[in-house]
């Protein structure tokens, strides 16, 4: 039931920044404050369900805790276990208001929480009576909690929900590595105001800290290399500083020091290989949707959904890199190629992967690529293709009763032979998916009836998956060629096949009413690979495509191949 996410430490203070819904100038009708309760009373009058919510919140930021109420809920006296909070269990009275900094008022009396109102206001104490805001003198922000960082927000009572969602949104925004990013600042503090005398060197330092190399570090969970980084960062400033003081001394002592430091001034950029799920933007991660944002340049793949890539920061270069399958090989090594070269220059590279890039993505051979040219890199997983159908299309991958084990198989080899390995995938006990298998369903069909699979073996295709043109298919080994012959289900398309494929029919929840219709011309597939890509002639494309050199003509019957990645 908690309202912000607990992260372990307590909030030494309690936040109110506001936004304020106020139009052109109006006065601000509250004021945003930090207020201080760690080791201060905070007095709650009830003993239920909202006195629990206002105990969660304020006890992570320290407060003591006085509940007063005939009866306590047990949810309260679990929450409140330290003995620096009080139980009083009787009936409202003024005089458990003294001492206290704040007062809530949290019973479901009106006339009690009136009194309430009265009593404090008199003893000049704020109160805040739940949900009845002219009886507030301060509000409950909703709150995003990065300790020591804190933002609250609030719509005057106006429009709770909206300030939620809008917290919603921030909470993708912002790192759960900014809490220690300030921390890591804090213990800096001292040492950097000491060795950078200036306030512009300092603000100049801080900014280059929390924008590059220190903070996605510290995002990723590297803390002891995010210090190491700062302190080279401080003390090569530190070195700059004293250099220009003194020019001489630097020419007949450290000859190398500036060559270092003009070194510095292009680092080495980073490069995130963010996997951006089956097509849905909402099932982007958040981790991927900041990178996104922060990205200078973006290369994408044909999967890659166009509401996914409008998501990536405006400004950013977009460089579609799809490619066929007949020329992937060079297609790979261009693509390496670009990645390392945009990050030498110094930019944040992000590179767009439909699905996971781990899972039939080629993740792998990017960051051998990336190490060996010693470019650092972060990957980020992605929803993957089959979990997107099997949730979309309601057929469970795994079941007590029909699959114990789920496989993840490829239409294709390596050296682009299709995957005939069919005494792999004779197990009913297991789920098989077919990743770029579409292409080869006759033949794939066929050669697990001959290798002894049933041919009443059920078997779905679930095209477009998670997409408002998603389409599912079903049938068994037997007929489900003949089926998919009259409705031309397009790519990109998984095959599921296992005893779980029965229950489709049962659990189907997603966009039902597409199922019987024609393909669609729609598909976002074509669309965002070519027709984006033809709308955006920067020189990053030029380049990639001369590079890659296959791109553009995608026709309908090539796009399974172009998606063999
Ligand atoms: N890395 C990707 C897979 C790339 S291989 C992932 O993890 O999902 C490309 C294949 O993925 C396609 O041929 C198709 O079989 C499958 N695929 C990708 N997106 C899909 C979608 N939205 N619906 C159905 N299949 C999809």
């Amino acid at each position: 039931m908690s309202v912000i996410p607990h992260n372990g430490g307590i909030p030494y203070i309690f936040s109110t920044f506001i936004i304020n819904n106020s139009i052109y100038g109006d006065a601000m009708n509250t004021f945003p404050l930090f207020f201080k309760l760690e080791g201060r009373k905070v007095l709650i009058v009830g003993g239920g369900e909202v006195a629990l919510r206002k105990a969660d919140l304020l006890s992570r930021a320290g407060a003591c805790i006085t509940i007063l109420a005939p009866d306590i809920s047990h949810e309260i006296q679990a929450l409140l276990t330290d003995d620096k909070h009080e139980f009083i269990y009787e009936n409202y009275n003024k005089r458990y208001m003294s001492g206290a900094r704040v007062i809530i008022a949290a019973t479901d009396d009106e006339t009690l929480n009136h009194e309430i109102h009265a009593d404090a206001t008199e003893l000049n104490i704020p109160v805040n009576v739940v949900d009845t805001p002219p009886l507030c003198d301060f509000i409950f922000p909703a709150i995003i909690d990065r300790n020591p960082i804190v933002i609250g927000i609030s719509s005057n009572g106006k429009a709770p929900v909206l300030a939620r969602l809008l917290r919603a949104r921030l909470e993708t925004l912002i790192p759960q590595g900014y809490g220690k990013l300030a921390k890591l600042a804090g213990d800096f503090r001292t040492e950097v105001k000491s060795k950078i005398p200036t306030l512009t060197g300092r603000r100049q330092f801080w900014e280059r800290a929390f924008e590059g190399q220190v903070s996605q570090l510290m995002f990723a969970g590297n803390e002891t290399e995010a210090a190491a980084q700062l302190q080279a960062d401080l003390d090569s400033t530190a070195a700059a500083i004293h250099n220009k003081a003194h020019p001489d001394a630097v020419e007949n002592t450290t000859p190398t020091l500036s060559d270092e430091s003009d070194k510095k001034e292009t680092p080495v950029g980073e490069v995130y290989i963010v996997g951006a799920g089956p097509g849905d933007p909402e099932l982007l991660t958040f981790k991927a949707l900041r990178l996104m944002q922060q990205a200078d340049i973006v290369y994408y793949d044909a999967l890659v959904s166009p509401q996914v890539l409008d998501l990536c920061r405006r400004d950013a270069d977009k460089v579609f890199v799809g490619k066929k399958r007949s020329n992937h090989t060079v297609a790979q090594l261009g693509i390496n190629e670009l990645l390392v070269s945009s990050a030498k220059e110094g930019r944040r590279v992000v590179r767009l992967k439909g699905g996971d890039p781990f899972i039939f993505g080629r993740g792998g051979e990017e960051i051998e690529s990336l190490r060996a040219h010693g470019v650092p890199y972060q990957v980020v997983p992605g929803i993957t293709a089959a979990n997107a159908a099997a949730s979309y299309a309601g057929i469970p991958l795994t079941h007590r009763d029909h699959s114990q084990s789920v496989r993840f198989v490829t239409g294709f080899l390596k050296a682009g032979a299709p995957n005939s390995n069919f005494k792999n995938f004779l197990n009913t006990d297991e789920t098989v998916v077919f990743y770029m298998g579409l292409h080869s369903l006759a033949r794939l069909t066929e050669g697990l009836v001959d290798a002894g699979r049933s041919a009443d073996t059920p078997i779905a295709i679930v095209s477009n998956a998670s997409m408002p043109n998603q389409q599912v298919l079903t049938g068994t080994l037997a007929t489900i060629v003949a089926k998919q012959e009259d409705a031309e289900l397009p790519t990109p398309a998984l095959l599921i096949m296992g005893d779980v494929v029965s229950l489709h029919n049962d659990l189907a929840w997603y966009n039902q009413y597409n199922q019987n219709s024609t393909p669609s011309d729609d598909n976002w597939l074509r669309e965002g690979a070519a027709g984006k890509f033809a709308k955006q002639p920067i020189d990053q494309q030029a380049h990639a495509l001369s590079m890659i050199a296959n791109l553009a003509t995608n026709s309908g019957d090539d796009l399974e191949q172009l998606i063999v990645d």
